[in-house]
Formats: C-alpha cells, sequence, structure tokens
C-alpha cells in the first residue's frame, strides 16, 4: 500500500564524514526511482540536499505544482539539511527545514542563522522548523540562546537508519554531483 510520506534521496554526497551515517550502510542502487508525488508530505534528504540549493528550489516547486495538477491535493516539503547557512535562502521554496548540526562550526553557523531569524521573525512565518541535537551538539549551544522558533528533538545515532514504517524512501532517477 501506498504512504503519505516519501523521502527521497537526491544525492549522497556530503561535506561531512559522519562514522554512522547511513550513505555507510544502505545500498542507494537498491532504493525505487520516484515516479510519482501523490504524497502527502515529501523530505528532501541525502546526503546534504543544500549542497545543490537551486535544484532543491526547482524540484520543491516542481513537487507542489504537479501535486495540485494532478492530484488536487496539496503537499508539505520539507529539506532534511546540516548547512544552516542555507536555511534563510532555501525557506522561500519549502514548508519547512530539518536541521541536523554535526559539528562546532554548525553550532556557529546555526547560532547566526537563528540570530537572524530572531531579528526578522517575518521569514519563518507559517514555516517548520525543527532541530534535531544529538547531546553532544546540545551542550555547545548556550542556555541563553532563544530557540522558540524551532521544535526541538533530542537524537541519537540510530544503527542501519530503519525507515519508519509510515514512510516510502525512493530517490532521483541520476543522484545529484558536484564535479
Ligand atoms: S551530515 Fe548526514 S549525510 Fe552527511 S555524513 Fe553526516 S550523517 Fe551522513
Amino acid at each position: 500500500m501506498e504512504k503519505d510520506k516519501l523521502r527521497l534521496l537526491v544525492t549522497t554526497q556530503c561535506p561531512n564524514k559522519c562514522p554512522m551515517c547511513c550513505n555507510n550502510s544502505w545500498d542507494f542502487t537498491k532504493l525505487p526511482v520516484v515516479d510519482h508525488f501523490n504524497y502527502k508530505e515529501v523530505m528532501i534528504t541525502g546526503g546534504e540536499p543544500l549542497l545543490f540549493p537551486d535544484q532543491v528550489a526547482i524540484l520543491s516547486d516542481a513537487i507542489k505544482n504537479s501535486n495540485v495538477l494532478a492530484y488536487n491535493h496539496e503537499v508539505s516539503v520539507f529539506i532534511y539539511t546540516a548547512l544552516a547557512d542555507g536555511i534563510l535562502t532555501i525557506l522561500p521554496y519549502v514548508d519547512g527545514v530539518v536541521y541536523t548540526p554535526h559539528s562546532e562550526k554548525d553550532i556557529e553557523s546555526f547560532l547566526k542563522a537563528n540570530r537572524a531569524i530572531g531579528l526578522f521573525p517575518e521569514t519563518v512565518k507559517n514555516k517548520s522548523l525543527r532541530l534535531n541535537l544529538f547531546a553532544n551538539m546540545k551542550a555547545l549551544i548556550p542556555k541563553s540562546i532563544n530557540l522558540s522558533h524551532w521544535q526541538i528533538k533530542d537524537m541519537i545515532w540510530i544503527k542501519d537508519c530503519p525507515v519508519p514504517h509510515d514512510e516510502e524512501f525512493k530517490r532521483v532517477g541520476k543522484l545529484w554531483e558536484r564535479i
């Protein structure tokens, strides 16, 4: 039976090299290639999709437009990323961002983005902002920081990255690559 949520792999490239990364255990060539967008929710994931911000924007627009035309219902598009610098740029094109910092440098970038959101809250109006925090990353965020725009989820690494039972996991036909 088809499910309402699609996890869509667009690239396996990523500037990070996390030891427990799903890319180490999955054979992505075996994932089915997406052939429709009749879902209520699409999660664009990688690798790091924001290595390709223009392609994410085009893909998100295409998913939303084709969905309304072909299936007469709306779809929410979310992006999973570890690049905080790209969050505010991509937000106009998606319904929300799930941000997962992996290093001290990521936290610095996140705090900068969070400051900008605090100064210009209209940029995140009607957007979903989720912050996934591993314990070592959470410890790097000063207690005084206002995270009220974010829904925070405490994270642990899970071996082999099982796909949640209510999601389908597919890939684009040609994974995006930077030469
Ligand atoms: S940031 Fe994510 S995709 Fe990149 S190496 Fe780490 S776990 Fe893998």
